[in-house]
């Protein structure tokens, strides 16, 4: 009988392009997916770290698993008595794996904690789950299928630009490009089991580089499938927002004319803080070339409000970007330290009084700009 499988996934979309990979990859090797956590004999928790709150979360939910091994029989059965059970059924066979990029942070002290976690895989070593789980079961079955799950592909792993509030190039490790002839065939796959609109991920897809082939490259080549009809992307970053790529972009026309574009802050002082590599100016002339482009695109953003050092005056000149590029959507956040960053070690000095004011002031101004239609 088959074994099942349940994963939960936290956080972004690098995650679930992650769990859909594993669940691609023991689909293959004859595992069942189950939504049932409680019936599953693999239970794989796919964690977040990139906010304090997430990494909280992870781990409150990884403590409740204790309490569902234990309750899934009799409340007086201990984990002991379970392992030794000859039963396959038992939980002798359940094992829980945590992987993600809090087994990234915490490696080893995840399994002091948690003594039921059988195993923990860093984000950057997930093709190990596969590897992990035939440790643990010999009876597997080679029955490959071309069952896809999402239509994430995606095309660069890590991180190198290590932002300073930025925990993901200490989790994840530095920027891989996936080569070329990978990203085909994932697209193959997709198109072969009826997925026709995809979206390529990357942290910053912009500075991918495979073997001489760039973004721009890769996008127009991707745009040329004549089974796709939709081609999305996520996250650019500013820095690497090249005219080339501007140009591609602009001549794809699989790809929609929503972009997102992460600011982060609208200050000069507060981005060379952050290590975002941009000025306000320049992110300003990348939105200019593209709405010159294509006349009808909307941009979505990314803002942090509360970083270290942040002035009123720092956080009007965000405010005035946001006036200026009439974003349709954002996500905003208060700023909270990340340990072992480089804004860490700064002092954390906006109260949280004045984060809060300052996130309610742009939540409401990217509210009414979001309403405007300015074209
Ligand atoms: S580009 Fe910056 S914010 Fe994005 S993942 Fe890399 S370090 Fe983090």
């Amino acid at each position: 009988m088959s074994k099942t499988f349940f994963i939960r996934t936290m956080g972004c979309q690098m995650n679930v392009a992650d769990s859909d990979l594993v669940a691609q990859q023991l689909i293959e090797r004859g595992f069942l997916l189950t939504e049932n956590v409680n019936e599953a004999d693999i239970i794989i928790v796919n964690t977040c770290t990139v906010r304090q709150h997430a990494e909280a979360r992870a781990l409150s939910y990884i403590g409740d698993l204790k309490k569902l091994i234990l309750s899934a029989t009799s409340a007086t059965e201990t984990l002991a008595d379970r392992e030794s059970s000859a039963d396959p059924h038992k939980p002798k066979s359940r094992k829980i794996i945590v992987m993600g990029c809090v087994a990234s942070r915490l490696k080893d002290e995840l399994k002091k904690k948690f003594p039921f976690i059988d195993d923990v895989i860093p984000a950057n070593e997930i093709e190990k789950v596969s590897e992990v789980l035939e440790k643990h079961y010999d009876c597997l079955t080679s029955n490959l299928s071309n069952k896809t799950f999402s239509e994430f592909v995606t095309i660069t792993r890590g991180c190198s630009n290590f932002c300073s509030y930025c925990i993901v190039p200490y989790v994840r490790g530095p920027e891989e490009s996936r080569p070329v002839i990978k990203i085909l065939l994932d697209i193959e796959k997709l198109t072969n089991s009826g997925k026709h609109e995809i979206t390529l991920l990357g942290q910053n897809v912009n500075s991918y580089n495979s073997n001489g082939t760039d973004f721009a490259d890769l996008i127009l080549k991707i745009n040329d499938i004549s089974e796709i009809n939709k081609l999305g992307f996520m996250t650019s970053h500013p820095k690497d927002m090249s005219d080339k790529i501007i140009d591609a972009i602009a001549s794809c026309e699989k790809i929609p004319h929503q972009i997102h574009l992460p600011l982060q802050s609208g200050s000069d002082k507060i981005l060379k803080l952050m290590n975002r590599h941009y000025t306000k100016e320049k992110y300003l002339t990348i939105i200019g070339k593209l709405k010159k482009k294509i006349p009808d695109v909307k941009f979505t953003t990314d803002i942090i409000v509360g970083f270290p050092d942040e002035t009123e005056k720092d956080f009007n000149d965000t405010l005035e970007i946001v006036k200026e590029v009439n974003f349709a959507s954002a996500f905003t956040f208060k700023y909270s330290p990340r340990e072992n960053t480089k804004a860490f070690f700064m002092k954390d000095d906006v109260p949280m009084s004045i984060k809060k004011e300052r996130l309610a002031r742009l939540n409401a101004l990217l509210k009414i700009e979001s309403k405007k239609d300015v074209r």
